[in-house]
């Protein structure tokens, strides 16, 4: 997988002591094969761990199971605790932009496209995904503000811009030509046709039929 976003979550709990071995938990009773996000951070409600901390889920290189409709694009953070009852703390806002500026710079993802779960709603509006992926979540909640993260992640990391890809004529007509035909035959076959439209709109193929 070549992740193009950055989605953050909450983990929506307000317990004590949640980390990545209890959302793994949580997740496998799901009948998934483990922890949906590819990292988790740690609040200061957890009696062992540093505020803050960064641990693994999922690697980077497997798709994930965190934002329905993005996931195959996508690698998703969860900040412990509950976004809809308190703010991040001063750490995981701390961590959170260090962890996001190097998964950047990494994947070469604009700040544009780090974005919080309810915002798939965005993508939808705008044809990014299909819209039976519109999220009713609040996620990462109602105290985050995506702007202001977004804010702090341009001012603290340099932007970097995705480089286009060399693709010629030849490549583009071919390329334009192929989707026609799949479009021509979508409705014989009703179960890819999302798979299809994910395909169409992704940035590579994008930049390639244009
Ligand atoms: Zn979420």
């Amino acid at each position: 997988m070549t992740p193009e976003y950055i989605v953050v979550h909450t983990a929506a709990f307000n317990g004590n002591n949640c980390d990545r071995d209890m959302i793994d938990r949580w997740h496998k009773d799901r009948n998934w094969s483990g922890i949906g996000y590819h990292f988790v951070i740690i609040n200061n409600k957890h009696n062992s761990k540093a505020d803050g901390t960064v641990e693994n889920g999922r690697p980077t290189n497997k798709t994930g199971a965190h934002a329905l409709g993005l996931n195959s694009r996508s690698l998703g953070i969860c900040c412990i605790g509950h976004g809809d009852i308190n703010d991040f703390t001063p750490a995981q806002y701390e961590s959170l932009y260090r962890l996001v500026g190097k998964l950047m710079s990494e994947f070469f993802i604009p700040v544009s496209k780090v974005i919080g779960h309810r915002e798939l709603n965005i993508l939808a509006d705008n044809e990014i995904i299909s819209s039976r992926y519109r999220t009713s979540k609040s996620c990462p909640g109602k105290k985050i503000d995506m702007d202001f993260i977004r804010e702090q992640i341009s001012s603290s990391v340099s932007h970097t811009d995705v480089e286009s890809s060399q693709v010629t004529d030849e490549t583009r007509l071919a390329m334009t030509n192929a989707i026609a035909v799949l479009q021509q035959y979508r409705a014989q076959f009703p179960n890819a046709q999302d798979e299809l439209d994910e395909f169409i709109h992704h940035p590579e193929v994008i930049a390639m039929t244009q």
